[in-house]
């Protein structure tokens, strides 16, 4: 977790950027022109409907009901500050906290379908909220206002705020939720869900400037549409089983090379029997390692999952001669690495469980080995293509070889 840390900040930068857009806009820009005003004051519901498009498009089934749940708080929070009396922060709080809480509710949930059953239900279950809301405003209870002016801390700072220490501390823990959610299962929809609660929460620190809260609303959709596409380009560039980049990527990547380069095809050795041995389970966590060792080739190469058990390296700007010590290290490093395997059918009773393991430990040891052809391009091969097609049969010359070692 500690080596991924660089890119996790890398990839928290778009949203603490804008996150801090807002204000700094709200800040900056004395005047918006009157043409402007209507815009600006709608700009959450223009956004919110395109995030549900492009959801609805993507089939995002999560991030379209919280992108309505936007909106419709939103709504919300406009009405809200039409109404000056304990009704409008009634709304307003309510409002914040109900999409606060889906946002921490629907990064638990699956993703399944859209016009399913339960895509319906989830559009019912915002629904509802609007009715409950709703209703405890129409109802103006002196009780729920007494509760919204609870102090429960006596802190300077926190009474400037415009949200209720009751809806504070709602929000707190589903606040730590979310963020162990992110910890525990890091993903572009997650950090999406967190960055936008943040935006939901600021939205009610400055009530008295202008537009405040329609920025910062703004910033949420924003933030929730750009999850939704950073999802999907992983989708679309990332292979699901190794998480390295797929034979998409590496078409990218291709084209962008410049006259001196070295490309390697990298290929599992007897992985059908290997498969027919241990089954295909243990094949699936076998490329898991395998790819986890290639991903972090040194020397400038970048692997990519080229199909079943074959990989590329693509090493711009280098020839064999300097590639070849790097591939060396791989192909050693995945010889040398046992992986240990856990027996999956435990025993039913501890009892009989312990006098099996006293006989053979309930684990397994396996290992396997990688071929690897490289070409670089030269007079003979002068694209990409042609670098490939050469790896590809200096590969099955080290196939031809014995396997277990390099051809070029
Ligand atoms: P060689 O040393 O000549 O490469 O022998 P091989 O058996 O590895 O060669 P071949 O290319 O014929 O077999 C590839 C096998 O890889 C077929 C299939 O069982 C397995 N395979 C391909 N993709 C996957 C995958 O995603 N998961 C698992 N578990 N196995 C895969
Ligand atoms: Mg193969
Ligand atoms: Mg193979």
């Amino acid at each position: 977790m500690l080596r991924a840390l660089p890119g996790q900040l890398a990839a928290a930068l778009p949203y603490a950027l804008l996150l801090a857009l807002p204000a700094w806009l709200v800040n900056h820009v004395a005047r918006i022109p009157a043409g402007l005003q209507l815009f600006v004051d709608n700009l959450p519901l223009l956004l919110s409907g395109i995030c549900v498009l492009l959801a609805f498009g993507f089939h995002r089934g999560r991030t379209l009901v919280v992108a309505l749940a936007a909106g419709l708080a939103y709504w919300g929070m406009s009405l809200a500050e039409a109404v000056s009396d304990n009704r409008g922060v009634l709304l307003f709080s309510l409002a914040q906290l109900a999409l606060c809480l889906n946002l921490t509710l629907f990064a638990f949930v699956r993703e399944r379908g859209m016009l399913s059953k339960f895509g319906l239900t989830r559009l019912g279950f915002i629904a509802l909220q609007v009715a409950v809301i709703a209703g405890l405003v129409a109802l103006d209870s002196s009780l729920l206002a007494a509760v919204l002016e609870l102090q429960l801390v006596d802190i300077v700072w926190l009474e400037r705020l415009y949200i209720p220490q009751v809806i504070l501390l709602l929000l707190l823990p589903a606040l730590v939720i979310l963020i162990v959610r992110n910890l525990l299962q890091p993903g572009a929809t997650h950090a999406a869900f967190l960055a936008a609660f943040l935006a939901v929460v600021f939205a009610a620190f400055r009530p008295d400037l202008p537009y405040w809260d329609s920025f910062y609303m703004s910033a949420a959709l924003v933030i929730l549409t750009f999850g939704l596409l950073q999802d999907s380009y992983r989708m679309a560039f990332r292979d699901e089983l190794t998480g390295l980049p797929a034979r998409r990527a590496m078409q990218h990547k291709l084209n962008t090379l410049g006259n001196e380069y070295a490309i390697a095809m990298l290929d599992v050795d007897h992985f059908k029997k290997f498969n027919d041995t241990h089954g295909h389970e243990v094949g699936d966590q076998v490329l898991k390692m395998v790819a986890s060792h290639l991903g972090a080739v040194t020397g400038g190469g970048t692997a990519y999952r080229y199909g079943g058990e074959e990989f590329t390296i693509i090493f711009p700007r280098r020839n064999i001669k300097q590639c070849i010590p790097h591939l060396s290290k791989v192909r050693e490093n995945i010889e040398n690495y046992t992986l240990v395997l856990r027996r999956r059918e435990r025993p039913r009773k501890a009892e009989k469980g312990r006098r099996q393991r006293g006989r053979n430990p309930p684990t397994k040891r396996v290992s396997v080995t990688i071929s690897i052809g490289v070409a670089e391009r030269n007079q003979k091969w002068t694209t990409p293509r042609d670098v490939m097609e050469a790896a590809d049969k200096a590969l099955y010359r080290a196939k031809e070889k014995g396997r277990n070692q390099i051809s070029r």
